[in-house]
């Protein structure tokens, strides 16, 4: 179980994360929904080890995550898929994913894994030399996707995978990611689409001006009065 107690984010004076307590269950997909600036980045950055909470405890089986850095993080088999994807766009598709094969968890069967990423995203298969620079939105998303289950992960974070991609490439995507899911792996989910979001995940949290506002399961939260009001706004902040 990944189990977030009690986290408090700063940057600087500005307080975006406030005492936010959420867990994700082996195997289970949670979607974590709220308007731009109500801190779900900031949540997921702190779960991967990009950002340093100012207090609160994150913890996989009971081990502490927090004081990790980034790459003993995916160690422990949580991988982040950040918003903006952080590929390598010099490098080609093959590339990017066996850097994604570096941490030790994921040495034995680099070459099996491929094969089921490129069996997943047959349009990386069909790309594999071609740098990712000069790939689509929705193919670099692919490409980050791939990277982050090269490190064979239990829980996968997903920021917002649907920015800026046209719907045929977001229910292609989702598609795969379905595919991901129903194997096994654990998913933490910003999602700005809530109908493709709360379509995958079993339970959903809402975020507003970084407080939990809401949580239960997803098919409750879909007629729950407090979605749309996640979504008007008052963040504060947005
Ligand atoms: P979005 O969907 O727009 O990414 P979000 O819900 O993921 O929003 P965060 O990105 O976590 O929200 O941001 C929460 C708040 O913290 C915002 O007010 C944002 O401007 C601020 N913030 C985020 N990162 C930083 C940073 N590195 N330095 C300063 N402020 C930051």
């Amino acid at each position: 179980m990944l189990e977030i107690q009690n986290l408090t984010i700063r940057y600087g004076r500005h307080l975006a994360v406030d005492n936010v307590s959420m867990h994700v269950a082996k195997g289970e997909t949670v979607a974590l929904l709220g308007a731009n600036g109500a801190g779900k980045s900031s949540v997921l950055n702190a779960i991967g080890g990009r950002v340093r909470p100012a207090s609160g405890l994150i913890s996989l089986d009971g081990r502490d995550l927090a004081a990790l850095p980034d790459h003993r993080i995916v160690e422990e088999g949580v991988a982040l898929v950040p918003e903006g994807r952080g590929v390598f766009g010099p490098l080609s598709v093959e590339e990017n994913l066996r850097l994604g094969a570096m941490p030790r968890r994921a040495r034995t069967g680099a070459a099996e894994a491929m094969d089921e990423i490129y069996a997943l995203f047959p349009r990386l298969a069909e790309r594999r030399r071609q740098a990712v620079r000069t790939m689509s939105g929705g193919e670099q998303q692919m490409v980050a996707i791939g990277r982050a289950l090269m490190s064979r992960p239990d829980y996968l974070l997903l920021d917002e995978p649907s920015l800026g991609l046209a719907p045929i490439v977001t229910e292609e995507l989702f598609a795969a990611l379905h595919r991901i899911r129903s194997r096994g792996l654990a998913i933490l989910l910003i999602e700005q689409n809530v109908r493709l979001g709360l379509g995958m995940a079993e339970r959903a949290y809402l975020m507003t001006s970084g407080r939990i506002t809401g949580e239960d399961s997803s098919a409750r939260i879909a007629t729950d009065p407090r979605l749309a009001e996640t979504f008007l706004g008052r963040t504060g902040t947005a």
